[in-house]
């Protein structure tokens, strides 16, 4: 049978090209998992995604009502959760002060980790039921919470220190609006938010790889400079950041590749290894990467993962 794959965040960017990379092989058929129902329509009509091969169902990552909303439909559609990719993310690199998402909690942690937390411990069980012989949770990960790397050294950088912010809620009101009790920074929460990914997948893994046999994998796709990620950012960054990436960093890829490099990760035969941060060389083959030591730290992770079930309400 065709698989089923929810992908959050597949109205444009990386989300949108793997939808398409994976319509394209006949194999899939892409839960479209979108704040804005028509944007995402529209998208998939303009990149000739086949009628049949999606469904859009509406998600705001920034509620958690919405999540488990979003739950309730995909259960009520009756077909089986044979992968879920964590994809979509805010980034808002020169906010001076911290919105909230509708839990009040600081919105680019709360999008990125926090409703993707609620979502994917939720959806676990509708993997765990699905007779899909290789099962996958992905959670994109980015190579600028990774502080072992260059990109990851650029100031200022991921670091959630004791989780006090997290701990207190993140609201801004009685706590920080930042994981480890800082002033807000709109850069670094969103490279905390991509450690927290990180972290979660990893302790996935030691919880449940055993028991259900689903991979959990996170990865880097490449410095896709040109996707909306970038929208909030100034306008000559905007301008500069693209080809600064293709002819200086190198670390330029087209967001056609980056759906193709997450695709595989959906779906290459080759690519079934649990706990494993995926990245790829200049030649486009993919390798397992090393992760920073915040982000591989065990102990950090088994936090993270404590507290954030708290704020989304499962503990
Ligand atoms: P885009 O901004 O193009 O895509 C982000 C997607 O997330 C959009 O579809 C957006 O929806 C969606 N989204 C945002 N907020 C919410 C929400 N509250 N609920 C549901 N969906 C939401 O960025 P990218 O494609 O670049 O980013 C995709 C992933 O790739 C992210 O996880 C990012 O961290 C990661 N990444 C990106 C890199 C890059 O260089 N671009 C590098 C490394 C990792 P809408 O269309 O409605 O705005």
């Amino acid at each position: 049978r065709q698989g089923t794959c929810i992908v959050t965040g597949a109205s444009s960017g990386l989300g949108l090209a793997t939808a398409k990379a994976l319509a394209e092989t006949g194999k899939w058929h892409i839960i479209m998992a979108c704040r804005d129902f028509l944007k995402a329509e529209r998208a998939a009509k303009s990149s000739g995604i086949a009628k049949e091969n999606y469904t859009i169902m509406h998600l705001d990552l920034a509620s958690l009502d919405s999540v488990r909303q979003f739950v309730d439909t995909f259960r009520r559609s009756g077909r089986p959760l044979d992968v879920l990719v964590c994809n979509a993310a805010v980034y808002f690199p020169t906010a001076k002060e911290p919105t909230f998402t509708a839990e009040g909690f600081e919105l680019s942690v709360g999008t990125n980790h926090l409703g993707h937390f609620l979502l994917s411990r939720l959806l676990l069980e509708d993997m765990k039921k699905s007779d899909y012989p290789s099962k996958r949770l992905i959670i994109v990960g980015s190579i600028t919470g990774n502080t072992n790397t260059l990109a990851g050294n650029v100031p200022p950088k991921a670091n959630l220190g004791d989780l006090r912010g997290l701990s207190g809620g993140l609201n801004g009101l009685n706590s920080s609006s930042m994981i480890d009790g800082g002033v807000f920074d709109g850069a670094k929460a969103y490279k905390d938010s991509k450690v927290c990914n990180m972290l979660t997948m990893q302790e996935f893994h030691r919880r449940f790889h055993e028991e259900t046999g689903i991979a959990f994998a996170s990865l880097y796709p490449g410095c896709i400079a040109t996707t909306g990620l970038f929208r909030e950012h100034i306008p000559l960054f905007r301008l500069l950041f693209p080809p600064f990436q293709k002819y200086i960093t190198k670390g330029f890829v087209s967001e056609l590749e980056a759906g193709k490099r997450l695709a595989q990760v959906v779906s290459d035969p080759s690519l079934t290894k649990s706990g494993v941060y995926w990245s790829w060389n200049k030649d486009s083959a993919s390798f397992q990467n090393q992760l920073s030591e915040e982000a591989s730290d065990a102990e950090k992770a088994r936090k993270v993962w404590e507290v954030s079930e708290k704020l989304v309400g499962l503990a």
